[in-house]
């Protein structure tokens, strides 16, 4: 027989994580509410044996994410609960480097366990290769994020996976981008962590994280999955399944918002007062407006997008970051970050312009 093409990742979406084809099976994995399972005489090979250890309905959507960023993931109950399990992996005493912008909850967490247990945090700009590959130095864990949240920059990743690839263990959260725009393991990382609360569930309906880890990394994996374990971080049984929903049609929606953004910026292109922020890929933007009071007034006139935090959403979402105490300094008072959706390019135009208008912009 010829040999099958290998799949474009869009079809891995739909495919992987399927249960076996086996007659009247069904296409789905069904959810699996269990907090236990019938005993066997002597544990140890890997079974599932109590709901905190494994279920049918978490494995189906570590298949399919594992499956699209080429390698093997452990689920968690969010996304900063795979954080979590991943700054673990830095030893007491240890150093751990992270964007100076970056999702705020990394921030705060690192902080937190500097203070805690003696860990020091050193801070660099991820667009700065250079500085990058200095602040490795005799680190413990290198965390990158790409494109940040929320300032939008973008670090040289295929650089970057090169350089610290053998020197330092390294993570990237690909939240933003997700395997369908980049694959940090393809780029030599060593873990990829995500929040599927975000595009992966793709409906602003459920929390999860993920951490994946290399397929020739079994011991970080068993690590992750002791934490997991212990620490007690496990997904729900309906996130995980919703979030394998999302995942069937992540790359039409993230391909319908992609071009929607991309669109949005180019009709932003020179209106005086709105500087856009776009990587160039992906569903996100950040506008950055005069100032505060811009800001909020543009986020009270939408009607269609929705005021609300979080992102990766079928919905268009907007806010004015700042607006959170804990946001850092340098993220612009008037910096508006958008989610776009899967809504009608015309309509989200609508009602953009119109609000940019009534803000006096
Ligand atoms: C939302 C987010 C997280 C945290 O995920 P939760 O599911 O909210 O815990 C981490 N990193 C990035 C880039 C995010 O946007």
């Amino acid at each position: 027989m010829p040999e099958r093409r290998r799949p474009d990742l869009s079809t891995v979406a739909v495919e992987a994580g399927r249960p076996d084809r086996i007659p009247d099976a069904p296409l789905n994995t069904p959810m699996t509410a269990a907090s236990t399972y019938v005993g066997v005489p002597e544990v140890g090979g890997g079974e599932r044996g109590y709901g905190r250890y494994g279920n049918p309905g978490w494995e189906a959507c570590e298949q399919a994410i594992g499956a699209l960023e080429g390698g093997r993931a452990r689920t968690f109950a969010t996304g900063m609960a795979a954080v979590t399990a991943v700054v673990d992996l830095v030893p007491a005493g240890g150093v751990l480097v992270i964007p100076d912008v970056c999702y705020l909850g990394v921030g705060a967490l690192a902080d937190r366990r500097a203070e805690r247990t003696g860990m020091t945090v050193r801070r660099v700009d991820v667009t700065d290769t250079a500085a990058v590959l200095a602040a490795a130095d005799g680190a413990d864990l290198v965390w990158l994020e790409s494109p940040t949240n929320p300032a939008m920059q973008v670090a040289d990743l295929p650089a970057l996976g090169r350089g610290l690839r053998g020197r330092v263990r390294t993570a990237v959260d690909n939240t933003f981008a997700t395997a369908l725009r980049q694959r940090p393991l393809d780029l030599g990382f060593d873990l990829v962590v995500l929040s599927g609360t975000k595009l992966l569930a793709g409906h602003s309906d459920a929390l999860l994280g993920a951490v994946v880890t290399r397929p020739d990394d079994p011991d970080t994996l068993t690590a992750l999955t002791a934490t997991r374990t212990l620490e007690g971080a496990v997904p729900g049984t309906l996130e995980s399944f919703l979030t394998l929903r999302g995942i069937r049609t992540l790359a039409v929606r993230l391909d319908r918002a992609e071009a929607s953004a991309a669109e949005l910026v180019r009709r932003l292109e020179g209106r005086p007062g709105v500087e856009v922020r776009y990587p160039g890929f992906g569903s996100m933007l950040s506008l950055v407006l005069p100032d505060a009071p811009h800001a909020d007034a543009v986020v009270a006139a939408v009607e269609l997008c929705v005021h609300a935090t979080s992102l990766g959403g079928v919905e268009t979402m907007l806010e004015r970051r700042r607006r959170w105490p804990g946001e850092l300094a340098q993220v612009p008072e008037g910096l508006v970050r958008v989610s776009v959706g899967i809504e009608h390019v015309d309509d989200l135009w609508a009602d953009l312009d119109r609000a940019l208008t009534r803000a006096g912009l």
